[in-house]
């Protein structure tokens, strides 16, 4: 069959509010699904345990505004006080070799790469059982201050208005449902006839 366009793997965008647990469903996927997740770079500061160039590329301010200039990111995007971001070369690489990307990250980023990727972009939006639900499952994170806590759940209702813009949604209720779902909606776009 003939290329139609320079990639031919996927993204899949995967967004929804701090707490609704967007990693920990990408993180089970991954165990019975053959796909890549792009590893964001940010400016904020790493919590205890994270790991630099596996959960993030941890950078200073200045590097990311280096690496904007040159052209290097996919999407990136303000996210309560820090800025976020898709490097652009992995992720071109995994999709010029035919493979799928999984990117979490949020809705500001999900619509611009929805707007610059039209063709590849799949935009799936995990949301929380319900907002009592949600702003439990940010202060149980305990890693977040009152005022931190008041203002993920805030942004959080913002998020989900937003919801419109997406192709699929998933709720996370129970987590396994969740990773089903999920795993059905990508199963099935990569059933999808090609556009002739
Ligand atoms: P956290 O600080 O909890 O790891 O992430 C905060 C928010 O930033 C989450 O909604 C997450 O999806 C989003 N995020 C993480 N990486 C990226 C990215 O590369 N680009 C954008 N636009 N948002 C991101």
């Amino acid at each position: 069959m003939g290329k139609s366009s320079h990639n031919d793997g996927r993204l899949f965008v995967i967004s929804g509010p701090s707490g609704a647990g967007k990693g920990t469903i990408c993180k089970k996927l991954l165990e019975s699904v053959d796909i890549s997740i792009s590893t964001s770079m940010t400016t904020r500061a790493p919590r205890p345990g994270e790991i630099d160039g596996k959960d993030y590329y941890f950078v200073t301010v200045d590097e990311f505004e280096e690496k904007i200039a040159n052209g290097g990111m996919l999407e990136y995007a303000r996210v309560f006080d820090n800025i976020y971001g898709t490097p652009k070369d992995m992720v071109i690489k995994q999709l010029e070799r035919g493979r799928d990307v999984i990117l979490e990250i949020d809705v500001q980023g999900g619509l611009q790469i929805k707007k610059k990727m039209p063709e590849q972009a799949v935009l799936v939006f995990v949301l929380p059982p319900d907002l009592t639900t949600l702003r439990q499952r940010i202060i149980d994170r305990g890693t977040e201050t009152e005022e931190v806590i008041d203002k993920r759940f805030n942004e959080a209702i913002n998020e989900i208005k937003l919801i419109g813009e997406y192709d699929y949604y998933v709720v996370n209720d129970e987590l396994d449902d969740a990773v089903y779902d999920l795993k059905a909606i990508i199963m099935a776009e990569r059933r999808r006839v090609p556009n002739k």
